[in-house]
């Protein structure tokens, strides 16, 4: 802790040797009143998860499993522009620590070559018109030097990338002081539209062929970047523009 740059990202670190889940336990504490700012940081989860309820790998010793509880005075419906932020903070992080092009696929995972090293939970507590707390769950392949069969295409680690051991403390710490600077240009319009040019330069997925897979069905487009409000602006087909919400959708590449 001595280490964080930081003004409050972090102000309360909590680590565990083993949790089901970090996001779990950063939850369990804001409802017994921990502050804004809060880390959680566990070894191991035992049930990691994504989006849509999928496991999310996190052995023992190798990854990174981290929450930061936030309360910010902010609209429900802005949650999710916290997953691009945080997005933004990994990216920028770990091609600096390492000399990187890893790059962010919208909306939740940052990805070398295609493949992930870091997929990104946001979950919250909140009624109509406000956000009582939420919680940024950040799974990081730090130093695994391989994967189940099943991930091996899809998953990769800094370890694997790089050919060395990575430092995770120093990940951690430089993913937070990136987040600050990113989440205090966010603050100042409550939306994306500073960040918006630097998200986009970093997006794996700009003037590429994507599939959009949602709710209502299936189509294919070109994403264009993403908007104000972190939607993601897929010019389909026939011409027209599709403003793809974060929520629970998957983009593919095709
Ligand atoms: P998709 O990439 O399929 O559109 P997604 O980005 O929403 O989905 P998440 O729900 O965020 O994916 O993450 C869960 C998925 O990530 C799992 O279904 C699994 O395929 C993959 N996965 C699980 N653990 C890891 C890991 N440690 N590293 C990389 N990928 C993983």
């Amino acid at each position: 802790k001595s280490r964080l740059h930081t003004d409050w990202a972090g102000c309360e670190v909590k680590y565990f040797d083993t949790l089901d889940s970090t996001n779990i336990c950063a939850k369990r504490m804001a409802e017994e009143g921990a502050p804004n700012g809060t880390l959680v940081i566990a070894d191991e989860q035992t049930a990691g998860r994504g989006r849509c309820g999928r496991a999310w790998e996190t052995p023992k010793g190798t990854a990174i499993a981290m929450t930061l509880l936030m309360r910010p005075n902010l609209r429900p419906e802005k949650a999710s522009m916290l997953t691009l932020v945080m997005g933004m903070a990994v990216t920028r992080a770990v091609n600096e620590l390492y000399s990187l092009n890893c790059q962010i696929k919208w909306p939740n995972d940052v990805v070398w070559e295609g493949k992930k090293i870091c997929g990104i939970l946001v979950e919250m507590s909140a009624e109509m018109n406000a956000i009582h707390y939420l919680v940024i769950g950040c799974g990081i392949n730090a130093n695994m030097t391989e994967f189940p069969e099943e991930l091996k295409e899809k998953a990769i680690s800094l370890r694997m990338i790089t050919g060395d051991e990575v430092d995770r403390a120093q990940i951690i710490q430089h993913s937070l002081e990136w987040l600050e600077k990113y989440y205090q240009k966010f603050e100042e319009t409550s939306d994306m539209s500073g960040l918006m040019e630097e998200y986009n330069q970093m997006l794996v997925n700009r003037e590429s062929e994507v599939c959009v897979l949602d709710p209502c069905g299936e189509y294919r487009g070109r994403a264009l970047g993403i908007n104000d409000a972190g939607e993601l602006l897929v010019e389909k087909e026939d011409g027209t523009t599709e403003n793809v919400y974060a929520g629970e959708v998957s983009v593919r590449g095709v």
